[in-house]
């Protein structure tokens, strides 16, 4: 199988990270006899400082002829203070929208080696495996904020949603929960938001097509709570793009490192873009101290949703799970004993495994 894979590095340990990638998919093509042909093109800070802008055309152009799409992390305080539209998540948001990539898939599992670096009590995360499916291009991030008025003291932003954004993405998260444990709890603030009661009707038209999927809403609020004194109760959450967004990170907290979380940003026809949920994580960017595996675990989605590899994408996870199990681990880990290691080891611990 040859397969066009673009590398978007963009900032921070994103680069880092990318590396990792890059050698995982070497590997990987090696073994099972696929050629990949890697293109890289600049995104966020990286691009402003080199096209002045954060998502320059050819970059968007590469992407558009790819088969799947890899990014690092976009962003940094070298940028912090740029206007609007010189801000390096101004190239992400564009990509994504660009690229038509609605649907966010994060999936959330706890490694047995890692549960002690969470916070949590050991009983309550041990057994979380959850998905949360979060809507990407429509919500507060893309509704235009007026312009201040009242002298500069009032400000309005805007929760926008048409009924076909939030039908396709309810139809992908009945799809993920009909091959997962088949629970679906839909999370909005229908109490408050119009948006939200457009939202609960919709899944509940759905739910007629997935007979099987067990449906439950659940106020944001609640979901917050639940997620850290029960996560093992959910299997996939599906929600709006900012409600997704906190609830994601909230959950990082379940397998102790924003590092271990990989995710997949798809369209339709399955096309995707693969990113780790962390950022450029600018404090240790450059010393060799990322944990590479929330974006080798977004090597193995894309394997698996773009590229239909899905015994390669096993492979990837069944290797992350080995080294782990061999009580290797990255810094961003809070954990006693065991071999503490750095990007390029860590990359190598995984590639060896392969
Ligand atoms: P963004 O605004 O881009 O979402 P953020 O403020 O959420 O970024 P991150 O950069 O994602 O912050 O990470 C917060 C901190 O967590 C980092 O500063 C870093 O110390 C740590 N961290 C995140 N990802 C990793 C990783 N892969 N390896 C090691 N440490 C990490
Ligand atoms: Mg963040």
């Amino acid at each position: 199988m040859n397969k066009k894979i673009v590398l978007l590095p963009g900032d921070g340990i994103g680069v880092e990270v990318i590396e990792s990638a890059k050698q995982v998919l070497e590997a990987i093509s090696d073994e099972f006899n696929h050629t990949f042909s890697f293109e890289t093109h600049a995104i966020g800070g990286a691009a402003i400082d080199e096209y002045g802008t954060p998502l320059p055309d050819e970059t968007d152009q590469a992407c558009q002829k790819a088969d799947a799409v890899l990014l690092g992390a976009v962003g940094g305080p070298k940028w912090d203070q740029n206007p609007s539209h010189l801000r390096p998540e101004k190239g992400l948001l564009g990509i994504r929208k660009s690229l038509g990539l609605f649907a966010n898939l994060r999936p959330i599992q706890g490694f047995e080696n890692l549960l002690h670096a969470s916070p949590l009590k050991h009983e309550v995360v041990k057994d979380s495996d959850l998905l949360i499916v979060r809507e990407l291009t429509g919500g507060l991030y893309f509704g235009t904020p007026s312009e201040r008025r009242n002298n500069g003291q009032s400000v309005v932003d805007t929760l926008a949603y048409d009924r076909e954004e939030i039908e396709r993405i309810v139809e992908k998260a009945f799809q993920a929960a009909s091959i997962r444990r088949k629970q679906l709890t839909s999370v909005d603030k229908a109490n408050v938001l119009e948006s939200s009661k457009l939202w609960r009707e919709i899944v509940e038209e759905k739910k007629a097509d997935y007979p099987d999927v067990q449906v439950e809403h659940m106020l944001v609020d609640a979901a917050a709570m639940k997620l850290i004194t029960n996560p093992a109760y959910f299997d996939v959450i599906v929600t709006e793009n900012m409600f997704g967004d906190i609830l994601s990170d909230e959950a990082s907290v379940l397998t102790g490192s924003l590092g271990m979380l990989p995710s997949a940003s798809l369209r339709e026809d399955g096309f995707g873009l693969y990113e780790p949920v962390h950022g450029s994580a600018p404090d240790i960017a450059g010393q060799g101290l990322a944990n590479p595996l929330a974006m080798i675990l977004s090597t193995a989605l894309m394997l698996r949703h773009s590229l239909h590899l899905e015994h390669e994408a096993n492979v990837v996870e069944a290797a992350v799970q080995e080294v782990l199990d061999n009580k290797y681990h990255t810094g961003d880990l809070n954990i006693r004993g065991g071999h503490k290691v750095g990007t390029e080891k860590m990359t190598q611990l995984v590639v060896d495994c392969i």
